[in-house]
């Protein structure tokens, strides 16, 4: 039975609820929007009936943003491996460092989980062409959904992107545009485009979907554990869509009676030295980020000069009593190689970054030894193996 009722603005700016069975992207005010659900009827909605459920994200679907007797576009995205990784842990005398390792996602990251949410609300609400900017990793998910979905796919990517992210979305049956500038320029000319045309717009936090995708990681982290969470999160942050979609994720599920109150995470924002907007305003006491001046690093998914959730990311961090940590490009790829060396798993350098942030907080005594830290490794290392070599 779907509890899904509404959308609501995420300040909250006091907007009026919008229909969802609507075409929304942001809220008048500008801010991102957020689905709600009818939370009082949840608590009737036993972690039982979980048992037996097919092991992808849409086991959660009570509380996941689809109607009766719709059934989502899926490639079998989610409840990913949660790894118990005890031979990278023991490097820095950690016992319980777990890896959720997201590069098993269709597409090879995390950005699968989103866009099969955005995608399928697209494909009810009679959209015919998905578009968005993209770095790589979100262009991928959105051009394999838009084909499941049977939609056409227009993708902005920055000509310097990586080869196999542009060949990748090509492969899909994506139309490429390559743009002469960073992501916000691309979502520029995406917006300049598609809005004639009635393109339906998946950006990050533009549309209110792809954090429902992502808060599952939240679901699944508890579910792993056995209704428990962790002491950390690590999570490579660039956009932010996860680290907000997974505070969302513990909030409902403490309201519904599956988690108790008060025993959330420390989350960590890990951001790359030459693009860290969300860590210089956390240093700061900021409440809104700066835009980032020339921002630059191997790790396309943190090249993020502006996040429109910015607020949301820093809120999450600060009410967890978390931190927010810049890391070097030259550390992710040494992380990068510790993972794979260590347990066999193949990290992106966001994966990389997550990993150094964790050596760091150890090495300072903020983690202790006998906490249990969750390292996000957000994708794979395939389409980023030029960084190995070179
Ligand atoms: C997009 C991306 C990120 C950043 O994700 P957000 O949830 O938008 O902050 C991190 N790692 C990888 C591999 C990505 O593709």
């Amino acid at each position: 039975m779907s509890l899904f009722t509404h959308l609501e603005c995420s300040i909250p700016c006091g907007a009026p609820a919008l229909d969802p069975h609507g075409r929304h992207f942001l809220c008048p005010c500008g801010a991102p929007l957020l689905a709600r659900y009818d939370l009082d009827k949840a608590t009737a909605w036993s972690r039982e009936t979980l048992r037996g459920r097919v092991p992808n994200m849409w086991r959660y679907r009570e509380l996941m943003p689809l109607f009766d007797g719709e059934e989502p576009i899926t490639l079998g995205e989610g409840f990913t491996p949660l790894v118990h990784a005890r031979a990278l842990g023991a490097t820095i005398g950690l016992d319980r460092l777990y890896i959720k390792d997201e590069s098993l996602n269709p597409t090879n990251s995390f950005k699968a989980r989103g866009q099969a949410a955005a995608i399928t609300r697209a494909k009810y609400i009679g959209a015919t062409t998905i578009a968005l900017p993209t770095a790589g990793n979100a262009g991928n998910a959105a051009a394999a959904y838009s084909a499941a979905a049977r939609l056409a796919c227009e993708v902005f990517i920055p000509k310097d992107a990586k080869r196999p992210f542009i060949d990748e979305c090509r492969l899909y049956g994506a139309n490429v545009t390559l743009v002469d500038g960073l992501i916000t320029d691309a979502g520029r000319l995406a917006a300049e485009k598609g809005a004639p045309l009635g393109w339906y717009d998946v950006s990050t936090l533009k549309e209110p979907y792809r954090i429902e995708g992502k808060k599952t990681m939240g679901y699944e982290l508890a579910e792993q554990m056995n209704w428990t969470l962790p002491d950390w999160i690590v999570y490579p942050t660039g956009g932010g869509t996860g680290m907000v979609g997974m505070w969302k994720a513990f909030d409902e599920m403490e309201r519904i009676g599956w988690l108790p109150r008060g025993k959330r995470p420390k989350m960590v924002s890990v951001q790359a030295e030459q693009c860290a907007p969300i860590v210089r305003a956390f240093q700061r006491g900021e409440e809104r980020a700066q835009p980032w001046e020339g921002a630059k690093t191997i790790a396309d998914g943190l090249r993020v000069p502006r996040a429109i959730g910015d607020f949301l990311i820093l809120r999450a961090v600060r009410e967890s009593c978390g931190t927010a940590i810049a890391v070097s490009d030259r550390s992710m790829i040494d992380g990068m190689l510790a993972i794979g060396k260590c347990q066999g798993i193949s990290a992106a350098p966001e994966g990389g970054a997550a990993w150094v942030a964790i050596q760091r907080l150890t090495a300072e005594g903020s983690i202790k030894p006998h906490e249990s830290v969750v390292l996000f490794n957000t994708g794979g290392a395939l389409k980023y193996l030029d960084v190995i070599s070179s």
